[in-house]
C-alpha cells in the first residue's frame, strides 16, 4: 500500500507481538453474516483483518455467521467468496461456518445450565421486553429465573428435540437483570425456530443467538484479535462472560468505528430494500456501494484496497466523502487505464479537402505508463466530435471548434470550420471543415497555435454503443439522517443513471471484453459492462469523471 494511515489496531497487535503475546501469532477473521452482498463498508473491515494477518505473518479466516437460518443464504455465500478473492485475499483452508459449531455450542450451553448459569424461561418476547427495564431503569427478575439445573436440563434437551412451538420458550442467560448493560440482563441464547439451516438442513430446531455464538466461534478458532465496529463495544462484557464462564481460550476484542460513506447507505437492510423495491437493477447495479456494484462500475481491488488504507482506522465515527474514493479508482486508473477516443454525443464533421481515402495515425496508448506503447486509430473525410465542442455563436471564453476557427484533432491534423448545414428546422446537421495536411499528428510548421485539441472518432471505423452515466445514488449527503416524516428512499437521486445510445468509439475497442477499462479521452473512466454488453452492442459504464475536486480532496486526507 502506498500510504500508511493512523491504524490504532495496528499498533495494538504490533505491541502484542512485540510483547511475544499469542506466541507470537496473529490469527483474525472476516465473520460475515450471509443475509446480503458485500459492500464498501465491509471491504474495510476485510481490508483490516486480512491485511493484519498478512503483515504479521498471520492467517485471517472466513466465516459465515449463519446462526440464522434463511432460504437464500447460498447465494449470498458464493457472493461474498468472491468478492473477498476480487478484492485480492485469499483464506486458503481457513473457510470455516458458525453452524459447524452449532454441536459446540448446545454443549457448552447445557454447560452452563449445569455451572446455574443459564435457565428455559417462558416469557414471552413482548413480556421480555418489558422485563428488561430500561437504560435508566433496571429490568426485573423472570419468574422462571429459579429453576432446578434438572429442569432447565429436560426443558433444554426438549426444545432441541423440537417439543415447543417457536416463541414459546428461550434459553437464557443467568447473570444481572440489574445491570447497568443491558446486554447483561439475562439475555437470550437460544430460541425455538422450526426452520431449515442453509447447511445442517432439519438437524436443529433451536438457534443460537448471534451473541452466544459470536464470541466462541472466535475462540473456537484460536482467534487473537476479534476485530469488530463499535456497536459491538457495548456487547464485549457479554462475550467476556461467556468465555470465563466456560473457561475457553479468549480472544481480544477490538472495537472499530465503521465506515460510512456520503450519499449512499451502507447496512445491507436497506441495501435489499433497493434491490426488492426495484430502485436499483440488482444488488451488482453500478450505483450501489456494493462490491458486487463497484467492481461492475470498473471500480479496482487496488482502488478500494488504497482508499480503505487511507480513510485509516479510529474510533469516531465519521462521514468519509464519496469523492475521496472516486479520488482514489481515478489515481489507479490514471496509471492503468489505456486511453482511447470515444465520442458520447455525436456531430457530424466533414473534412471537404481530405480525399475519399483512410489513412491511420499513432496514437499514445498511456502517457503515464512509457510500455504501453502506441496504436493506430483511423482517420477519414467524415468524423464525429463531441457536440459540446462546437458553439456556431461561441462566447468569449469558448475556445473550441466555432465558425472560421481552427483547433487541432487529437493525433491528427488542425481542421478549420468553414460552414455549418442545417436541416429544415435550422438544426446544425453537419460542420464543414478544411484540414491543412502539414499539421499531421502535431503542430504547424509556420508556428501558428490553435487554443483546442479535441477527441475525434472516424465516422466509417466507429464502432457504435451504449454508454451509461451515473450520478450518485442519493441527492443527500447523508440519507440515513431521515427527517421527520420521510423514508431513505425519498432522498434517491432521480437523475442518477443517463442512457447515451448511439455513442460512438474507436475501432480498436472491437474486441473489448467484460470488465476492460478505459480513459475515453477528456471523458472519464470507462468499463465494458460484465452484464448487459455484448458482441456488435457494447455497452460501457462511467467508472469516474476526470474532474478532481482537489481542494475537497486535500482536506480530506
Ligand atoms: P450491515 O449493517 O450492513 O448489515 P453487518 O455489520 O450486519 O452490516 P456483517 O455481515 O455482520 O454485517 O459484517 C461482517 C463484518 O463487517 C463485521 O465484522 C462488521 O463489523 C463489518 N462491517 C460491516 N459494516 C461495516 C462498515 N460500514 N464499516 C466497517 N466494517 C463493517
Ligand atoms: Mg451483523
Amino acid at each position: 500500500m502506498e500510504t500508511q494511515v493512523s491504524n490504532f489496531i495496528r499498533s495494538i497487535v504490533a505491541g502484542d507481538m512485540a510483547a511475544g503475546k499469542n506466541n507470537g501469532k496473529v490469527i483474525t477473521r472476516f465473520p460475515p453474516e450471509p443475509n446480503g452482498y458485500l459492500h464498501i463498508g465491509h471491504a474495510k473491515s476485510i481490508c483490516l483483518n486480512f491485511g493484519l494477518a498478512e503483515e504479521f505473518n498471520g492467517h485471517c479466516n472466513l466465516r459465515f455467521d449463519d446462526t440464522n437460518p434463511s432460504k437464500e443464504e447460498q447465494e449470498y455465500v458464493d457472493s461474498i467468496m468472491a468478492d473477498v478473492r476480487w478484492l485480492g485475499f485469499e483464506w486458503g483452508d481457513r473457510l470455516y461456518y458458525a453452524s459447524d459449531y452449532f454441536g459446540r455450542l448446545y454443549d457448552w450451553a447445557v454447560q452452563l445450565i449445569k455451572q446455574g448459569k443459564a435457565y428455559v424461561c417462558d416469557l414471552s418476547f413482548e413480556e421480555m421486553r418489558q422485563y428488561r427495564g430500561t437504560l435508566t431503569e433496571a429490568g426485573k427478575e423472570s419468574p422462571y429465573r429459579t429453576r432446578s439445573v434438572e429442569e432447565n436440563i429436560d426443558l433444554f434437551e426438549r426444545m432441541r428435540k423440537g417439543e415447543f412451538p417457536d416463541g414459546s420458550k428461550t434459553l437464557r442467560a443467568k447473570i444481572d437483570m440489574r445491570s447497568g448493560n443491558i446486554n447483561m440482563r439475562d439475555p437470550v441464547m437460544y430460541r425455538s425456530k422450526h426452520e431449515e439451516h442453509h447447511r445442517t438442513g432439519n438437524k436443529w430446531c433451536i438457534y443460537p443467538m448471534y451473541d452466544y455464538a459470536h464470541g466462541q466461534s472466535d475462540s473456537i478458532e484460536g482467534v487473537t484479535h476479534s476485530i469488530c465496529t463499535l456497536e459491538y463495544e457495548d456487547h464485549r462484557p457479554l462475550y467476556d462472560w461467556y468465555l470465563d464462564e466456560l473457561g475457553i481460550h479468549h480472544p481480544q476484542q477490538i472495537e472499530f468505528a465503521r465506515l460510512n460513506l456520503s450519499h449512499t447507505v451502507v447496512s445491507k437492510r436497506k441495501l435489499l430494500r433497493l434491490v426488492n423495491e426495484g430502485y436499483v437493477s440488482g444488488w451488482n447495479d453500478p450505483r450501489m456501494p456494493t462490491l458486487a456494484g463497484i467492481r461492475r462500475r470498473g471500480y479496482t481491488p487496488e482502488a478500494i484496497r488504497n482508499f480503505c488504507e487511507r480513510v485509516g482506522v479510529g474510533k469516531k465515527e465519521s462521514l468519509v466523502d464519496m469523492a475521496l474514493l472516486e479520488f482514489c479508482v481515478r489515481e489507479h486508473l490514471n496509471k492503468t487505464a489505456p486511453r482511447v477516443m470515444a465520442v458520447l454525443r455525436p456531430f457530424k464533421v466533414v473534412i471537404t479537402n481530405y480525399p475519399d481515402q483512410e489513412e491511420y495515425l499513432d496514437a499514445i496508448n498511456n502517457p503515464e505508463d512509457p510500455d504501453a506503447g502506441t496504436r493506430k486509430v483511423p482517420f477519414s473525410k467524415v468524423l464525429y466530435i463531441e457536440q459540446d465542442d462546437f458553439m456556431e455563436n461561441p462566447p468569449k471564453q469558448f475556445f473550441r471548434l466555432a465558425p472560421g476557427r481552427e483547433v487541432r484533432l487529437r493525433y491528427a491534423y488542425f481542421i478549420k470550420c468553414e460552414n455549418v448545414v442545417k436541416d429544415d428546422h435550422g438544426e446544425i446537421t453537419e460542420i464543414h471543415c478544411t484540414y491543412d495536411p502539414a499539421t499531421r499528428g502535431g503542430d504547424a510548421p509556420d508556428g501558428r497555435k490553435v487554443k483546442a485539441t479535441l477527441h475525434w472518432v472516424s465516422a466509417q471505423h466507429a464502432i457504435d454503443a451504449e454508454v451509461r452515466l451515473y450520478d450518485t445514488l442519493f441527492t443527500k449527503e447523508e440519507p440515513d439522517d431521515v427527517e421527520e416524516g420521510k423514508d431513505f428512499t425519498d432522498y434517491i437521486n432521480p437523475k442518477s443513471l443517463e442512457i447515451r445510445n448511439g455513442c460512438k468509439i474507436e475501432p480498436s475497442l472491437k474486441d473489448a471484453k467484460h470488465g476492460d477499462r478505459f480513459q475515453f479521452e477528456r471523458l472519464g473512466y470507462f468499463c465494458v459492462d460484465a452484464v448487459d454488453s455484448k458482441p456488435g452492442s457494447p455497452v460501457f459504464n462511467r467508472t469516474v469523471t476526470l474532474k478532481d475536486e482537489w481542494a475537497k480532496i486535500q482536506k480530506m486526507l
